[in-house]
């Protein structure tokens, strides 16, 4: 509760300073709203993929009343440029539907950097260059037409600005008078927040990281926030332009945008891991292992005692796995010291979802924007974060059992091929050490030697003390310690580094890696277990 009393208490002060500084500079205020806006949002948890895109679209519906407000008053005094929006409006509107489908198809990361170094660039401009001479003695015609608004349209939709910096910055350029290119930009604002907000809208429906009080990307909780205090707060922005001398506000604007900026380019470096995971073996688990290269596309990036692999899909990674939650940080630094940008993650396939191998899932998952892959059984339980009731778990011992939830979660079913990148990944429905377990395998290639890897699932008999496999899952796993043990397999990957004697093969050479029969030992190993469980039972 009191955490939403600051968060909304940041937002109504947002709202404010972004309407003193419309009044001020006739601006349209994102420049201050998007970052206060994705500050609130990553307090909120919000997924780091789609921060910025709420963070912009909600700046841009802001916009709207204020620029609507904005230009009526410098309509009355006769400062608004019909001429220049006639000639250029149509290709402000067309520049600002083409910004925010580029946005929504960048990750948020690159987004904030793009509005970090424009920010920065502006922050230099007004700092150093407080009063810039003129390009030209009049607005450009002919062939700048097109060009110029479409660019102010399309790069302000993008960045969730009204244009208002751009305009102004374009305008007083070409000789434009300042109170009249305040004026006129205060009416191109409109031109580009409204397409450029219903592009947002449209272009975020189907997206479910959003978060709650959304319409697409614009979060209508925050806008009613903002709204209405930026509007109260322009006048106040008028008042003070006359109180302080140009050159030094737009001093203090520029060092205002450049902490801004400064902000935005480093703050969503780092990976948010979640709270560390407690067990008896976690500890010894979690030792770190230098990452290393199995074959062809594929590497270990996981710790000592739980795998996680890496696929070096080309344009695109894909992680199978993430360990505990303590692991997470442990993951994105091997994958950095493999070469690889862990930001590049775009797929996290899932073997079962257990805390020893999915509790880093969210933290990498929600770092990269990457897309989780499990089977329907899987995905109920990452995304509930817990045992389901018919895991062979389930009620077992002491430890509490649950681990970070999962979202973006998309089901994969047996057979299923998902096309990452260059490569194909195949999907294997394996239940019976849980329900959901999945068995991952692709093909991978050097010159001309290509190899079938398999990521085998567990596929041991473990349970709660009450639990039958008799009754329960056994007929499952007995059908998929076959099923892999008859799999087209020449490297074998288990989900623990014990399971596929990841140590003894690691220090005998990479050619240790290749061994067609391993995949059927590791399945026969299996069954010989399950019958002796059932035996027990
Ligand atoms: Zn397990």
């Amino acid at each position: 509760m009191e955490e939403w009393i600051i968060l909304a208490a940041a937002m109504l002060a947002a709202g404010c300073v972004a309407g003193v500084l419309a009044g001020l500079f006739g601006i349209g205020g994102g420049i201050v709203i998007v970052p206060v806006l994705d500050t609130v949002l990553s307090i909120l948890e919000v997924d780091a993929a789609i921060r910025m895109h709420v963070a912009v679209a909600t700046s841009l519906a802001t916009i709207i009343p204020t620029s609507i407000a904005s230009a009526r008053a410098h309509h009355k005094r006769g400062a608004v440029d019909l001429a220049i929006v006639k000639r250029w409006a149509i290709y402000v509107f067309a520049g600002a539907i083409l910004g925010a489908w580029i946005a929504s198809q960048l990750h948020s990361r690159v987004l904030a950097i793009i509005f970090a170094t424009l920010a920065l660039v502006i922050a230099l401009k007004m700092i150093f260059l407080p009063d810039a001479r003129n390009l030209t003695e009049e607005v450009p015609r002919r062939f700048w037409v097109p060009v110029i608004p479409a660019f102010i349209g399309c790069v302000s939709s993008m960045m969730g600005i009204g244009g208002g910096t751009f305009s102004v910055m374009t305008l007083t350029l070409f000789n434009t008078p300042i109170h009249r290119a305040v004026g006129t930009a205060a009416l191109l604002g409109l031109v580009i927040s409204v397409p450029g907000t219903i592009a947002f809208i449209v272009t975020g429906f189907n997206d479910v990281r959003v978060p709650p009080g959304s319409l697409g990307y614009v979060n209508l909780i925050g806008l009613a926030f903002i709204a209405p205090t930026t509007v109260l707060c322009a006048p106040l922005g008028a008042k003070l332009a006359h109180g302080i001398s140009a050159k030094r506000l737009s001093m203090l604007f520029g060092l205002f945008l450049l902490i801004a900026a400064g902000r935005l380019a480093f703050s969503q470096e780092a990976l948010e891991p979640d709270a560390p995971f407690d067990c008896y073996s976690c500890d010894e688990w979690n030792q770190p292992q230098p990452p290393f290269h199995i074959f062809g596309n594929t590497y270990y990036v996981g710790v000592a005692g739980i795998a996680v692999i890496l696929i070096d899909a080309g344009s695109e990674l894909v992680l199978i796995d993430g360990g505990l939650s303590q692991s997470a940080e442990i993951v994105a630094d091997n994958i950095r010291e493999l070469g690889f940008d862990p930001l590049k993650v775009s797929t996290i396939a899932v073997s079962h979802a257990h805390y020893d191998h999915v509790g880093g899932v969210n933290a990498l998952q929600k770092y990269s924007g990457a897309q989780v892959l499990s089977s329907e059984h899987g995905v109920r339980a990452l995304r509930a974060g817990d045992l389901m009731p018919d895991d062979p778990l389930y009620g077992h011992g002491f430890d509490n059992r649950s681990f970070p939830a999962v979202q973006n979660v998309d089901v994969i079913a047996d057979g299923d091929v998902q096309h990452v990148g260059n490569t194909a990944i195949v999907g294997i429905y394996t239940p019976g050490h849980t329900p959901g377990g999945m068995s991952w395998t692709w093909n991978t290639c050097e010159e001309q030697r290509c190899l079938d890897i398999v990521y085998a699932d567990s596929i041991s008999a473990v349970s709660a003390d009450e639990y039958s496999f008799t009754t329960g899952l056994g007929e499952q796993l007995n059908a998929s310690a076959e099923r892999i043990a008859s799999l087209d397999c020449d490297i074998l990957l288990v989900t623990h580094p014990f399971l596929f004697e990841m140590k003894e093969k690691h220090a005998q050479g990479r050619e240790s890696f290749i061994d067609a029969s391993a995949c059927k030992d590791y399945g026969q190993k299996s069954l010989e277990q399950l019958q002796e469980r059932l035996a027990s039972e």
